[in-house]
């Protein structure tokens, strides 16, 4: 149904910060909160009006949206990680976690304590610190960055969309 085709929402400042549907954005731009960005050339009919059918609307007031913060699962240490393990540098598809503090040392479930590590590395490593088995990471792990973009990543991109999104986040494949 055409009135369900998505329109990329930008904020005042241009960034990109929603997905709406056209019978949203219509609402918008019919109530002076949003204008249309995109000259799309096709109109829509109602009852007593005729509309621009909008692609990119763009907000006359900001949006704060706080940052969604990455959850720490198996998926996204491995993409933090680049699939790689971060004592052997080699790149696998079976990766293990490995706390870098043990557990059994009091080590917990952190960003800064969790790791991708071969089967192989995991299995030297066991329930030892760096220092007793001599081992250290390529890079000391981190809390990634959020991604304020993380909501396109789960549509399609319009061609149109393209010039307004100053970054996509691409995740990497495992080689
Ligand atoms: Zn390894």
């Amino acid at each position: 149904m055409i009135l369900q085709t998505r329109v990329l929402v930008l904020n005042q400042n241009y960034q990109p910060i929603n997905i709406c549907n056209i019978r949203r954005a219509i609402n918008l731009i019919g109530k002076e909160k949003a204008e249309n960005v995109v000259e799309t050339g096709e109109y829509l009919r109602s009852v007593d009006d005729i509309f621009e059918k909008p692609d990119v609307i763009r907000l006359f007031y900001m949006v704060k949206r706080p940052l969604q913060k990455k959850k720490l699962t198996r998926r996204e240490v491995f993409i933090r990680d680049r699939f790689q393990c971060q004592y052997c540098g080699s790149f696998q598809k079976d990766l293990t976690l490995d706390h870098i503090i043990p557990r059994c040392k009091g080590g917990g479930l952190s960003w800064n304590n969790i790791i991708s590590a071969c089967k192989k590395c995991n299995h030297r490593k066991a329930g030892k610190t760096l220092q007793e088995v001599g081992m250290e990471p390529i890079k000391y792990p981190k809390e990634p960055k959020p991604n304020p973009y993380i909501f396109i990543s789960e549509y399609n991109i319009k061609s149109t969309w393209i010039p307004f999104i100053p970054w996509v986040k691409k995740e990497p494949i495992p080689a």
